[in-house]
C-alpha cells in the first residue's frame, strides 16, 4: 500500500493551509477518504510519480484536545505509529516554542524519517528565521510558505526521497 505522510505541529502553524496547497499543486488528488471533522484529514496525493497518503493529525480530535500539549503528544504518537514519513511543521514567525521542543524530543526517538519544515517564511529575506530550529536536532529545516506555495516542491522532494 501507499506510504503514509503525517503532518504534525502546533495549532496555527499552517498544517491545513499546507495540506490544501498540496492538494492544489500538481500533486493530484487521486481520491479522498472520509474525514472526521470539518478539516479534511486524509488525502491521497502524488508527487513525481510517488503516490502517498497524507494525514493532517491536527484535524483529528483527540480526547482532552483542549490541552494543546497533550493533544500534540497524541498527534506525534499517532504519527510515529502510523506514518512512514513524519512532516513536522513549525512557525518561523512565532519562533521556537516549548511545545515544539517537547514534540521534537518525542520525534527524535523514532527511527522513522522526520522532515522539519519552517512555515510562514513568506519571502527570501525571512529565511534566517529557520536557524533557531536547528536546535530541535531534526536536521536541516526547510523554509516554506504554505500560503504562497513557496518551496513546496523542495519540501515534497524531501518527503518522497524519504520513502
Ligand atoms: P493549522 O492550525 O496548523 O492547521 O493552521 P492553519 O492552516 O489553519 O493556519 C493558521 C493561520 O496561519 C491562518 O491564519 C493561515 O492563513 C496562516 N498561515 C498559514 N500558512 C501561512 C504562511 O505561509 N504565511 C503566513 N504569513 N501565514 C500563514
Ligand atoms: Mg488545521
Amino acid at each position: 500500500s501507499k506510504p503514509i505522510v503525517a503532518v504534525v505541529g502546533r495549532p496555527n502553524v499552517g498544517k491545513s493551509t499546507l495540506f490544501n496547497q498540496i492538494g492544489k499543486k500538481r500533486v493530484s488528488i487521486v481520491d479522498d477518504m472520509p474525514g472526521v471533522t470539518r478539516d479534511r484529514i486524509y488525502m491521497d496525493a502524488e508527487w513525481l510519480n510517488h503516490e502517498f497518503t497524507i494525514i493532517d493529525t491536527g484535524g483529528i480530535e483527540f480526547d482532552e484536545s483542549d490541552h494543546i500539549l497533550r493533544s500534540m503528544r497524541s498527534q506525534a504518537e499517532l504519527a510515529m505509529e502510523e506514518a512512514d514519513v513524519i512532516l513536522f511543521l513549525v512557525d518561523g514567525r512565532a519562533g521556537l516554542t516549548a511545545s515544539d521542543e517537547e514534540v521534537g524530543r518525542l520525534l527524535r526517538r523514532t527511527n522513522k524519517p522526520v522532515i522539519l519544515a519552517v512555515n510562514k517564511i513568506d519571502s527570501f529575506e525571512r529565511e534566517s528565521l529557520i536557524y533557531d530550529f536547528y536546535a530541535l536536532g531534526l536536521g536541516d529545516p526547510i523554509p516554506i510558505s504554505a500560503s504562497n506555495a513557496m518551496n513546496l516542491g523542495d519540501l515534497l522532494d524531501a518527503v518522497v526521497a524519504a520513502f
